[in-house]
């Protein structure tokens, strides 16, 4: 197994590097690069963040595993992900749910009416999405999903509940998977549906999590929805929402973010001093950093592993639950280690002034948790793993 990168790949990591530098300089920058917001920096919630996004579409960094008669490059998919790892390693926005998920899926199955409408302005950086799929009792256990579309000439009307959107407070287009039939089993009567963010008939409310990370539940009050804005075939949905999984691959493993953390964290050791002495001298703490080393390039592996696999064209099922697992457990223990070896004034959060390194630590401590559950818990992780990893029964 080789997991170097190319010369043209390493060729266009060093770009990337120098855009995001030019970037850097911009107004508005402490906003797009800013890797304290933990999981949210992910998001392209505000007006600088937008405008940043339709700068990398100018500079040709959107699309590009698209197939070219949809204005993509037709790269391999190893350009999107590396393009991501920078982004997250500085705490950037992320492409992935436009030109990943919904985009890819579009490709492969929506009509030319949604091709022609939504591809030129996923690439254009002109949209937002968020992804309805959670509901209050369907998380884990998705193809449960009970949010009902039924039928009325040529509309579909929805109605029901969707929990823990991500984005839905100001994305412009919903993502939604709907039950279309309730006689057949669970996960053969889904379908997905665009919906305009702005329908009157959605309600949004805000779920602030543990993490400061905002949230939200979506209530469906008689959403009408044209025909022509179901996705696909009817309830075909459930291969849709498994197949996005599949296409973000390349786009959603960064393992750059928890490098930087751990950056951090050997800073703030080399200049807080205890007894006299930087704690980085401290012979329980650098026992400690010496294992977190060793971990964070089992997580590297981890994550290359899913890289390689995708990479062949195979589909890295368990190499992604082992990394995701592994990564966002790893994430805890690096914030655990933080607060212990910066003592108890770690714990004062980020508003009070006399928090070590601003208060990172204990927002990470908090953060990290929501990272363990959002995008499938460890435990359904840790099922993966055993199921379709070891053959063990279900
Ligand atoms: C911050 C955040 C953002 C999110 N963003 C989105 C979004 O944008 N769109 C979206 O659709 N969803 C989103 N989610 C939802 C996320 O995917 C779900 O929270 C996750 O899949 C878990 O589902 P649940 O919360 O319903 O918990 P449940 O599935 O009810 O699980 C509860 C507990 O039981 C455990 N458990 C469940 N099943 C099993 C099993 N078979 N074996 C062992 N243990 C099990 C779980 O690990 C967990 O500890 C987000 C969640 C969070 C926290």
């Amino acid at each position: 197994m080789d997991f170097r990168f190319s010369e043209r790949e390493e060729h266009f990591i060093a770009e990337v590097k120098a855009f995001i530098e030019e970037q850097k300089q911009l107004p508005g920058a402490d906003d797009v690069f800013n890797p304290n917001r933990e999981a949210d920096s992910s998001l392209s919630d505000s007006e600088e963040r937008r405008a940043f996004n339709r700068r990398l579409s100018k500079a040709g960094y959107l699309g590009m595993s698209w197939g070219e008669q949809y204005g993509g490059q037709g790269k391999e998919g190893i350009y999107d992900y590396l393009l991501n790892e920078e982004l997250a390693t500085v705490g950037a926005p992320l492409i992935g749910k436009g030109v990943g998920c919904i985009g890819k899926t579009l490709i492969a199955h929506g009509s030319e009416k949604l091709k022609q409408e939504f591809l030129p302005q996923i690439l254009n950086a002109e949209i937002e999405f968020a992804l309805g799929y959670s509901e209050p009792s369907a998380g884990s256990d998705l193809a449960s999903l009970r949010l009902k579309a039924d039928a009325v000439g040529d509309d579909w009307v929805l109605n029901g509940q969707k929990m823990w959107t991500t984005s839905a407070h100001f994305a412009d287009w919903y993502w939604v998977a709907a039950r279309t039939d309730t006689n057949v089993a669970k996960h053969k009567g889904i379908s997905v549906f665009l919906v305009p963010m702005n329908h009157p008939g959605l309600t949004v409310t805000a779920i602030e999590t543990m993490g400061d990370h905002r949230t939200n539940q979506v209530f469906f009050d008689n959403v009408t929805v044209p025909g022509d804005y179901l996705v696909g075939e009817v309830n075909k949905g459930w291969l849709y929402v498994c197949e996005a999984l599949d296409y973000e691959r390349f786009t959603l493993y960064t393992v750059g973010p928890i490098f930087s953390k751990f950056n951090a964290l050997i800073e703030s050791l080399k200049n807080t001093e205890r007894n006299g002495k930087p704690l980085s001298e401290h012979p329980i703490i650098r026992s400690k950093i010496a294992s977190i080393a060793a971990e964070l390039e089992a997580a590297k592996m981890l994550q290359r592993r899913v890289i390689s696999a995708a990479r062949k064209e195979q589909v890295p099922t368990v190499e992604a639950a082992m990394y995701k697992l592994y990564s966002t457990e790893l994430g805890r223990r690096l914030a655990n280690l933080a607060m212990d070896a910066l003592g108890p004034m770690s714990l004062l959060r980020h508003e009070s002034e006399d928090a070590p390194a601003h208060g990172k630590w204990e927002h990470s401590y908090r953060a990290t948790v929501v990272d363990t559950i959002g995008g499938g818990s460890s435990e359904v992780q840790k099922n993966i793993i055993a199921r379709r990893g070891l053959g063990l029964p279900s």
